[in-house]
């Protein structure tokens, strides 16, 4: 399994790096991005904690671990700053918490995060078909989750990336070691979600790119 969103104590997640890191790689994880959530009170704070978790443990596991940051639930306008001063802190895989269906996310936030150049725009619910090809344009993944709540709008976002091509790839959104899922499971999220069989292959490879063009940035 790889997955590029992941939460520790750092925001609301329950485990420290190092334990979200250790349970990942004994249930068979290829690689890990701790995502925790940011606004500007915390972001000096969450990543480069994560960063030096991952740094102290990194020649000691076999699970490639990377450390990342959710700009979460602040004003569109901020987002670009905050993508920029992520990046800058050490997140090598800036998602953005998109408008899930389940939260009063503010509208413009699926634009905002696309035209910042995040790397993933978190399970953004009624995604207009203008944002999902801005998405495209902009080489933003957009996420399949399977994070109850956010997976509601899964079947849709899946329809419109398949009816224009938009690249996905699967998280968890994982809070608690319980939310980790195995290969296969993700397997069976994207087939109910109404992914075709023959595009997983695809959804897999560009969450695969995405760690490669993550850990050329130093
Ligand atoms: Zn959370
Ligand atoms: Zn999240």
């Amino acid at each position: 399994m790889i997955d590029l969103h992941t939460h520790s104590l750092f925001s609301d997640g329950e485990l420290l790096p190092s334990e979200l890191i250790r349970r990942a790689e004994a249930i068979g994880y290829e690689a890990i991005a701790i995502t925790d959530h940011v606004d500007a009170s915390n972001i000096d704070i969450a990543i480069p904690r994560v960063v030096r978790a991952i740094k102290s443990i990194q020649k000691f596991i076999s699970i490639t671990a990377i450390p990342g940051a959710e700009i979460t639930h602040v004003p569109p306008a901020l987002i670009p700053d905050l993508v920029k001063e992520a990046r800058k802190l050490g997140a090598k895989i800036v998602i953005v918490h998109g408008e899930t269906i389940v939260e009063p996310v503010a509208p413009g936030t699926n634009r905002a995060a696309i035209e910042a150049g995040a790397d993933i725009l978190a399970h953004p619910g009624i995604i207009s078909t203008e944002d999902s090809l801005f998405a495209k344009d902009k080489g933003v993944i957009l996420e399949i989750t399977s994070r109850k709540g956010h997976s509601l709008s899964n079947g849709y976002v899946a329809k419109k990336a398949m009816k224009f091509d938009i690249p996905l790839c699967i998280n968890t959104d994982a809070h608690s070691p319980s939310d980790l899922i195995t290969h296969e499971t993700a397997i069976r999220i994207l087939l109910a979600s109404g992914v075709e069989e023959n595009r997983i292959d695809s959804i897999f490879n560009n969450s695969k790119a995405l760690i490669e063009k993550a850990l050329r940035r130093d």
